[in-house]
Parts: structure tokens; sequence; C-alpha cells
């Protein structure tokens, strides 16, 4: 691609997409870029959004990704407020459409970034009560953290990494707060039973109530929420209610497109969609990494962190703008999550029917080992960062069970 003339459209105002453009940019390409964003807002993080934002210990203006200015530093045109609404591939145009209506125009590229995230999971039948929120925007966050009084009853539907930092969040803003998980214990996609159980432990350590093993119905009240309704019968009331049952990639824009959607964009392991140009990065990209080979094979897969976003975002403007020397995404997954006052970082791949043993530590400050054929999967650690930090590092070689043992006796 030469670097003057053609131009470089990417879909998606946040982590994925900031990075992708200074990756874009720093690869070479000094021709047209172009930065397009459904919400009215310049790229920020979302971390904060169930956390210190929540809780009222951060404000809105310093979630800014980038400095000011830094967008107009690398000549990037931003239509914000603005939807990708369809993608012809063959005309190699995308057709945008304002948020507040209007009629679509199409916007044409030689390269094209697809980094639009992925959407909040909305319970069914509770749209327009009021006192019922997801979260995955600053403005949702904002419209919670205006609920959180001192003494509101707040029902958290989902007991995985989001709804549990919102319960703790809520708890510091001295909210009663209940969490409602239809599985044996919380946090178990992410960690297993094993550990969702000690760390969901933190919950009633913190004067929260969960609620596992029963379904929701519904939500009661006709303007306002009341309650929860259970699938046993009984209700939870509640003043504010947050739902945080997971998320869906935001790709009904590329239906028709001909890319290959299946929980995501699917791509080959440079993060290419088929078509040459196009690439996806961030929560929207099933793209199959390199480290996860000897564990899982080389399937896609999309991960929700923080961290593949940015890597992602990274790496595509060298594989764009140089493919020839383009690398295929290999790194070992990470994500973390602050919940009352513990922090829980995990790296690796942990899967349900991984074994799991405590390496290191115990009780309230630990790091526990995940175990498949007969190689050390993944970590967790609680409340026990240099011990992970060791364990991160060594989880890059791929180590076998024994190898983990190993570091875990040097650390005592
Ligand atoms: C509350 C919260 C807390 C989190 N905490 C952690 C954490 O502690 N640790 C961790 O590792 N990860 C955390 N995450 C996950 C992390 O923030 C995401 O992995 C990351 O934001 C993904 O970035 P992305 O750019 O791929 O997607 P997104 O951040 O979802 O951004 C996609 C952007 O594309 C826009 N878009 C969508 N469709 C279109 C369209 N058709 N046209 C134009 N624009 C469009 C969206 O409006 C959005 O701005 C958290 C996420 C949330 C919501």
């Amino acid at each position: 691609m030469s670097n003057t003339t053609n131009r470089i459209v990417v879909v998606g105002a946040s982590l994925a997409g900031a990075r992708a453009v200074h990756s874009v940019r720093a690869a070479g390409h000094d021709g047209p870029l172009t930065l397009i964003g459904a919400e009215p807002h310049l790229p920020y993080d979302r971390p904060p959004l169930s956390k210190e934002f929540l809780t009222g210990d951060q404000e809105p203006g310093s979630l800014a990704l980038d400095p000011d200015g830094a967008y107009h530093d690398l000549d990037v045109e931003v239509m914000l407020s603005t939807h990708a609404v369809g993608l012809d591939v063959a005309a190699r145009t995308v057709a945008v459409a304002p948020a507040a209506g209007g009629s679509a125009e199409t916007v044409p590229f030689d390269g094209l970034v697809i980094a639009t995230g992925a959407a909040a999971r909305s319970l069914p039948g509770t749209e327009g009560i009021r006192g019922v929120h997801t979260l995955r925007t600053v403005d949702d966050a904002q419209a919670i953290r205006e609920g959180l009084d001192a003494g509101a009853r707040v029902a958290v539907v989902g007991g995985g990494f989001i709804g549990s930092e919102v319960a703790a969040s809520a708890k510091a803003r001295g909210c009663e707060v209940t969490v409602i998980e239809a599985a044996p214990a919380p946090l178990m996609r992410g960690l297993g039973a094993e550990m969702g159980t000690q760390v969901g432990a933190l919950h009633g350590q913190n004067g929260v109530e969960l609620r596992l093993g029963v379904g929701v119905d519904g939500v009661l009240g006709a303007d306002r929420v009341e309650a929860v309704a259970m699938a046993d019968g009984s209700r939870v009331e509640a003043d504010v209610v947050v739902v945080g049952i997971g998320v869906v990639p935001n790709t009904a824009w590329l239906e028709g497109s001909g890319l290959q959607i299946d929980n995501g964009v699917v791509c080959d392991e440079m993060l290419c969609c088929g078509p040459p140009g196009v690439y996806a990065v961030g929560d929207v990209a099933r793209a199959p990494n390199g480290w996860l080979g000897p564990l899982r094979g080389s399937e896609p897969v999309r991960v929700e962190h923080w961290t593949a976003a940015v890597e992602h975002g990274m790496a595509v403007g060298r594989n764009l703008v140089a493919p020839g020397e383009a690398q295929p995404y290999n790194s070992v997954p990470f994500v973390w999550s602050d919940q009352y006052d513990a922090r829980i970082q995990i790296a690796g791949h942990p899967d349900a029917d991984d074994e799991v043993d405590v390496l290191v530590g115990s009780g309230r400050s630990f790091l526990a080992g995940y175990r498949r054929n007969g190689r050390l999967s993944a970590v967790m650690a609680l409340d026990a960062i240099r011990p992970f930090v060791r364990f991160r590092r060594l989880l890059a070689s791929h180590p076998s069970w024994d190898d983990a043992l190993e570091l875990a006796a040097t650390l005592g």
C-alpha cells in the first residue's frame, strides 16, 4: 500500500480503534486516516466504569485514552456520533449514518480496521423500566452512579466480573446489595467452580448478599423498578437493578458483507478477515492466538480483555501497512478485576474442566494454578501480585506442571 494516497478507515472509536490509529501512523502510513465512532465521546477507558467511576473516585474527564489534541496531532479525521451501517467489500466502502438519524453516506477505504467491540446483553422485557441498567458506556455508568444513594437497594443480575465489580462499588457507596447468579458460583465462566467459589466469598465477607443457583424471571415495576422476580417465586426488592449477563459482539452492521461472522468477526492469526486490507481487532475479533496452540489448537477465540484490545490495535498498523512484516498474534492472555479491596489477576486460559491447585499462599492472598494435560494452562492470583508477575512470565514458555511447582517452591 502506498503511504501517501490510500485511505485507512478505523470503525469503532474506543480502546482497540484508538490503539489502531496510533499504530497505523507508527507503521508509516501518512495518507488519510479516519476514525469513526458511534458514541459522542472521544475514546475513553472502560475498566474504571465499574470501579473508581461508580464509587465517585474518578470523574469523566480523567477517562480519556489520549491527551487533548492527540488525534489532531496524528492528523486523524474523527467522525463521532456516527454509526457504520454497512460494509461493501467489493466497492471498498463503509456506509455511515448519523447516530441521531438521517441519511447514510459512504466512506471509501483502501484499508479497514473493524474495532466495533461489544454491547451489553440486556434482560428481555426490561426496556423502558426506569432504574434497570446495563453497563458498557460512560453514559450507562453515569446513570447507574446517580442511583447509588446510600441506603438504596441494588440488585446485580449476573455474578461475572462486571457484576461483581458493580456490587463492590455499590457497597462502597453505602447501598444494600444483592448479587443474583444462576450458576452455583460467581465468576464460574472466568475461573471455574472452585476458584469462583473462593473469590465469590468476597461478597459475603463484605456484607453483600449472594443468591446463587436461581434464575431471574423478570423485573417487576410498571414505570420504575420495584423488585427482581426470581424463578423460585421469591422477589429481591430493588431501587436499582444492574444487569451484567455478558456481551454480544457488535457485528450487525457487517451482515451481508460476506465476512465470516460467528461470535465475532472471524480472522486469521494476522487479524485479517479474508479480503486483503480488512482487519478486525479487540472484543469484536475472533482470532487465533498462537500461545493457545499447544493447549487448544488453532481455533480462533474471542476475548473481552483490555490487554488483548491494546495488543491487537498495536499490531494491526504493521500488519496493514507492511503486510510483509506481519507477525501472527501470540500472547499470554491477561485480565484483571478489582473487587472490594482485592485485586484478582488471571493469566493464560483457565478452563472449567482444568484441575486447580493453590501453588502459593493461602486464605486471602494466594495464587492458584490450572493444570491441563500435564501443563500449566493458567494462573489466578487473589492479592498475590508479586508471585503473579513471576508466573505470568513463566507461562510465556508453555511450562509443564512440574515447572510450575518448581517456581512455586522458590516463592515459598
Ligand atoms: C465496565 C467495564 C469494566 C471492564 N473492566 C475490565 C477490567 O478490569 N479488565 C479487563 O481486562 N477488561 C475490562 N473490561 C473490558 C475492556 O474494557 C474491553 O475489553 C475493551 O473496552 C475492548 O475494547 P474495544 O475497543 O475492542 O471495544 P469497545 O470498548 O466495546 O469499543 C467499541 C466501540 O465501537 C463503537 N461501535 C460499535 N458499533 C459501531 C458502529 N456500527 N459504528 C461505529 N462505532 C461503533 C462502540 O460505540 C464503542 O465505542 C471492562 C469493560 C467494561 C464495559
